[in-house]
């Protein structure tokens, strides 16, 4: 295996970053991380979800973050739905060009995350890409807890392949599988990735790790040598799940990038200006976040 030359980013900052932050941050705030993800190259962005605003307070403006988005043709705007519901009012507000559904390889966590089972999960998924493409827009799906369940603990890979072959009947533009709770390993990621390349090859992987055990960037390099195209990342390594016990952040953006881009694969990300927008988001939480590149020195020295 060898890793490709380059990859995609998918910035979640403004969604899985802050989703499970307890204090609301303002809907000008979001925007403005928003436009510090753009600044530094992304053109991929998770703006927010259309979610119960009784289940997730933080996402209660998800209209108003939309009203806000720059006017950007270069740049995909995603909305995450977990249902029909959320698909109409994603596509009501006329900003999102992609709809994100979830599917959940667990009964436990499926209830737990929306209310239905996992097979559920997968046919209301089916049902939000099928929305997005009737009204000329395109879906796509994550697997959520595809390595490991806070509820039901070990996933069988096999249920996470078929969930992918069922999902793919929908043509979603890609599949994402989520280490919801970041208890993956390079081993067990490079294995699976594989798998679900093999199972359904026509569709590209995107992969979303957490770092709740340290293992997230060691799983993003195992990921793309098995073949995986894009990768989400956090600016600052902010997030977490409300309906998963002890989630922590996702991988910070420059943890990431830094760390491709001396490998030598190309991320269409800059470097210094995700470190300002670390420090920029730092003073907004009022408090140090947990990505490391932006807490060290420059390397190289800068001229
Ligand atoms: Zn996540």
């Amino acid at each position: 295996m060898m890793v490709p030359d380059q990859i995609e980013m998918l910035e979640v900052s403004p969604r899985d970053g802050l989703q499970n932050e307890k204090t609301l941050v303002a809907t000008a705030d979001k925007i403005a991380l928003i436009e510090h993800a753009i600044a530094a190259g992304s053109r991929r962005i998770e703006v927010t979800s259309f979610v119960n605003p009784k289940a997730v307070p933080q996402m209660a403006d998800a209209e108003a973050v939309c009203e806000g988005l720059p006017e950007r043709d270069d740049v995909t705007y995603i909305g995450l739905v977990m249902n029909a519901r959320g698909a109409m009012r994603a596509l009501a507000t006329g900003r999102i060009d992609q709809l994100g559904a979830v599917a959940v390889a667990t009964d436990s966590f499926a209830m737990a995350n929306q209310g239905q089972t996992s097979d559920g999960s997968v046919e209301v998924a089916k049902e939000i890409i099928a929305l997005s493409q009737a009204a000329g827009k395109t879906g796509q799906v994550t697997i959520g807890a595809s390595f490991g369940c806070p509820f039901e603990g070990e996933v069988a890979q096999d249920r996470v392949v078929a969930m992918a072959v069922a999902l793919a009947d929908a043509s979603p533009v890609e599949i994402g599988l989520a280490d919801t709770i970041g208890v993956g390993n390079p081993a067990q990621v490079a294995a699976l990735v594989a798998k679900v390349r093999a199972a359904v090859p026509h569709i590209p992987v995107r992969v979303h790790f957490h770092n709740t055990r340290g293992t997230g960037l060691a799983n993003v390099w195992a990921a793309i040598e098995a073949g995986a195209v894009t990768v989400d990342a956090s600016i600052g390594g902010l997030g977490g799940c409300p309906f998963a016990p002890g989630a922590a952040g996702n991988v910070s953006t420059e943890d990431v990038v830094y760390m491709l881009e001396r490998a030598g694969v190309r991320t269409g990300l800059d470097l210094s200006t995700l470190v300002s927008a670390n420090h920029w988001l730092g003073e907004i939480m009022q408090r140090t976040l947990p990505g490391m590149v932006a807490k060290a020195p420059p390397f190289p020295k800068q001229a």
